[in-house]
């Protein structure tokens, strides 16, 4: 999809994210400090006003990418703000001069991601973060690259639940969720169900023509 289209399936995830603000703040009362529905929710209604108020101007998939990091990164704030916003920033940098999302493209964008959440935030899978959500769908997306991406993005939503689903047998290591130790098992980390979430919002969009056809 070329990347008006593009801005519009994000305009659709963005609408999603934020109605799921009730869904991650019972999440994060119960491993963190509640404030992540609250984070997410400013995060995405910013990205929704850019993809809405200010249109593209640009026919770069890798330009729009990195400006919704940037405006989730200036609106979010808190660990997860840093966390989202360096995931679309880098990735988004990492596809500049595309102008097509295709599943390599995607891939691509969610490798480079993944390298640089884990650079600035030093977590690894195991320690119970949206890396393990984010890491999951690389490790699906690659032998995906040659399928479209309405067949392969379902599947990598799927991997990144699956990874979400396996943050619940782990204790948390990083952010709030630390201070509960053994306590935080048997709860799934907030960050890795959003990202869970974009992954499989992007994959109900996709299939709807008319939420994000010109
Ligand atoms: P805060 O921790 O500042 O309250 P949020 O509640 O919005 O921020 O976000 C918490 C989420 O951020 C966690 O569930 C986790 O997925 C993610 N997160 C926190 N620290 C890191 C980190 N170092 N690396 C990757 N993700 C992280
Ligand atoms: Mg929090």
């Amino acid at each position: 999809m070329n990347t008006t289209e593009t801005s519009r399936l994000l305009c659709f995830v963005a609408d999603k994210m934020i109605a799921s603000e009730p869904e991650l703040t019972r999440l994060d009362m119960a491993v963190g400090d509640g404030d992540h529905g609250i984070g997410m929710q400013r995060g995405f209604t910013a990205v929704h006003a850019l993809l809405t108020q200010a249109p593209e101007e640009t026919d770069d998939i890798g330009v729009l990418l990195t400006r919704v990091g940037t405006e989730l990164m200036s609106s979010m704030g808190g660990a997860s703000g840093a966390i989202f916003g360096t995931m679309f920033r880098a990735g988004g940098k990492s596809v500049a001069g595309e102008t097509e999302l295709t599943t390599p493209v995607l891939t691509r964008f969610l490798v480079n991601g993944l390298e640089a959440v884990r650079k600035r935030g030093g977590a690894k899978p195991g320690d119970k973060t949206m890396v393990d959500a984010l890491a999951a769908a690389v490790e699906a997306s690659q032998p995906l690259e040659s399928e479209p991406l309405g067949d392969a993005l379902p599947k990598i939503a799927q991997a990144a639940s699956r990874g979400a689903d396996e943050t619940k047998q782990m204790v948390a290591v990083f952010g709030r969720a630390k201070s509960l130790g053994e306590r935080s098992i048997g709860h799934p980390d907030p960050g890795a169900i959003s990202m869970y979430l974009i992954l499989s919002f992007m994959a109900e969009g996709i299939k709807q023509p008319e939420a994000v056809a010109l």
